[in-house]
């Protein structure tokens, strides 16, 4: 029996990953479920589930979520150190880091310090401050499981013989065959509607932007110690081939299987071993005659050069673009800013900010402070 928190449990990963503990009650138990603001579903999932704590991050929600679990011997407890101090409970073996963003940075600090395994999901961790996070990792001996269907399907590859290049797929969003003046007035609504996957609102638009996918080679640095020109990106529409290693010898490997992130995330939960489900995607390769890979665009895509640039120069640059893209995001979700000012709004932050070489944890809350107010600027806002 493992002993899961899941950090993020109404979102879109969190709700799968309740699902694969649903289908695996022997196997798995739910002690800590958390949310930000849905306070009727996390409510929900308290009854089903039974945790022994849930946090919601908003303290305005905490009376409505105690009130409603009254009867139950479940603890509720709110606000953003909730969340550092929950996963920290001694029961606890895996942390799940379903939360979107940097927001989920601290929490999962706090799940290393206490040695607990980590199911990451919150790629954003990684992409802010990817060396200091796995340099903690080893000094605590703690593992970080992929949970990102790219990541698990690498991780899935890999065997202890030396690496040339990792090849990460994309799909290339809603927008892949839009011209730069098609893309000028795209709507959130259309950026929503992502081909293959069905993933929160943040996730959908950075896909449709292709931040998604730059985000995902830094995060394959740090998670599995390669240079940004030992990582590749191949463009394939069908989201079948979720990614591949390729080896000194020349062999490929690649990992299959549908769009269905309820097998990266069992996976994650169950490593080393693999679990049978009824409820998983299963393939059948004959619907998929046409599997089609083609180099990505950056021109019409520059998050992705951006992303590879950043990863390049180093320092303090991947958690300038992540505060910048999270301004900017959400702008384009309220409709605040077009969809190709996004990246040029990343990039002029980036070229705003002073260069820090060997950012602290501190420096990462600063850094990342001050990008928001800078591209907030930038925006008008
Ligand atoms: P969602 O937006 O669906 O869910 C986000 C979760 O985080 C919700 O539970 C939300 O609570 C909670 N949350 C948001 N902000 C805060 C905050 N400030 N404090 C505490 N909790 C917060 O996102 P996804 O599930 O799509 O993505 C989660 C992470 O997983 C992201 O980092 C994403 O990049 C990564 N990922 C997602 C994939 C997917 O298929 N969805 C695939 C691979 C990676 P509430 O419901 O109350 O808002």
């Amino acid at each position: 029996m493992r002993t899961i928190a899941i950090l993020g449990s109404t979102g879109s990963i969190g709700r799968q990953t309740l699902e694969v503990c649903a289908e695996h009650p022997d196997l798995f138990e739910v002690y800590a479920i958390t949310a930000n603001r849905s306070a009727d579903l996390l409510i929900q999932q308290a009854r089903q589930f039974k945790p022994e704590v849930v946090v919601i991050a908003d303290e305005t929600y905490y009376q409505q979520v105690k009130d409603a679990l009254a009867d139950l011997p479940i603890k509720v407890w709110a606000g953003a150190d909730a969340l550092c101090q929950v996963v920290t409970a001694e029961p606890i073996d895996i942390v799940v880091t379903a939360m979107v963003g940097f927001a989920g940075l601290r929490p999962t600090v706090e799940a290393i310090k206490a040695h607990k395994v980590l199911a990451l999901a919150n790629k954003e961790t990684l992409v802010v401050a990817g060396q200091l996070i796995m340099k903690m990792c080893d000094e605590y001996k703690v593992p970080i499981l992929p949970v990102d269907s790219e990541h698990s399907a690498i991780f899935q590859c890999l065997e202890n013989n030396p690496i040339d290049k990792l090849i990460i797929t994309a799909s290339g969003g809603p927008f892949r065959t839009f011209t730069m003046d098609q893309m000028r007035d795209v709507t959130a609504a259309q950026a929503l509607k992502h081909p293959n996957w069905d993933m929160g609102a943040k996730i959908t638009i950075d896909s449709a932007s292709m931040m998604n996918k730059g985000f995902e080679v830094i995060e394959a640095r740090w998670l599995f110690g390669m240079n940004a020109d030992q990582i590749e990106v191949a463009v394939h529409p069908q989201s079948i081939v979720h990614s591949m290693v390729q080896f000194a010898d020349g062999a490929v490997k690649a990992q299959l299987g549908c769009p269905d992130m309820r097998v990266p995330i069992a996976y994650a939960l169950s490593y080393p071993d693999r679990m049978p489900s009824q409820i998983n995607a299963k393939l059948r390769i004959e619907d998929y005659a046409h599997l089609t890979f083609e180099r990505p665009d950056l021109e019409r895509f520059p998050n992705l050069r951006l992303a590879f640039d950043a990863l390049s120069q180093g320092g303090d640059r991947t958690c300038v673009l992540n505060a910048a893209n999270e301004v900017t995001n959400e702008a384009f979700r309220r409709g605040q800013c077009k969809f190709l000012q996004m990246a040029e709004v990343n990039e002029k932050t980036l070229a705003a900010m002073p260069f820090v070489a060997q950012p602290s944890l501190d420096d990462y809350f600063a850094i990342d402070a001050v990008a928001r107010v800078k591209a907030k600027e930038l925006l008008g806002l």
